[in-house]
């Protein structure tokens, strides 16, 4: 038992002695610096998040959205067909709403909170399932290329662009630098989703 007590007493002499030291350093101009920059960038963090929120739900909400079909899934006591698309301008996905909350990325946080507050027009303008990174990718490309163009034009020209893509037979080396231009990831391999 006084061997615990000693330890205690010890410990507390430690914890005092360490609090004092701290509180002196305090006091140098250099710390006070420090402390008071951290706050600071604590502060614009907040806003910085803030901000990008606001600037994302804008643009998510004044978006025309073009949309390609990003999940699809068969209810197991209904039999009935669900699916999910997800816009290639604006990258907004309704695949984030069946995603946990607690492993959803910022930008998916987001669009749940958009998918939640606003009705979600859109046009279907594919069929078929397509990884919304590539789709978004491929239109980002075009606009990219033809700033002005309108989405009628837009469409048809993601339609061949994909089309060209997943037909054309290239090797690995030709598949690294179009990932690396179309700025996708560095193992991206979902060039198509194959139909049930
Ligand atoms: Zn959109």
């Amino acid at each position: 038992m006084s061997e615990y007590k000693d330890k205690y007493n010890n410990l507390k002499d430690l914890m005092v002695k360490l609090t004092l030291n701290i509180k002196q350093l305090e006091t140098e101009s250099s710390v006070t610096d420090y402390i008071r920059l951290n706050k600071e960038l604590d502060e614009v963090m907040k806003d910085m998040y803030e901000t990008y929120k606001l600037m994302k739900l804008d643009e998510y909400n004044n978006c025309n959205h073009l949309c390609v079909i990003t999940d699809k899934n068969i209810d197991e006591h209904n039999g009935r067909n669900y699916y999910s698309v997800g816009c290639i301008k604006c990258g907004m996905n309704q695949k984030a709403l069946s995603k946990p909350k607690s492993i959803r990325t910022i930008d998916e946080i987001i669009m749940a909170e958009s998918f939640c507050d606003e009705s979600f027009d859109y046009t279907l303008i594919h069929d078929y399932e397509v990884d919304l990174d590539l789709a978004h990718a491929i239109y980002n490309k075009i606009k990219e290329k033809y700033p002005n163009i309108n989405d009628k034009l837009a469409t048809k020209y993601f339609e061949i662009a994909l089309d060209n893509i997943r037909e054309i037979e290239v090797n690995e080396s030709r598949k690294k630098s179009r990932i690396k231009r179309l700025g996708l990831k560095p193992n991206f391999n979902n060039w198509w989703i194959y139909e049930w």
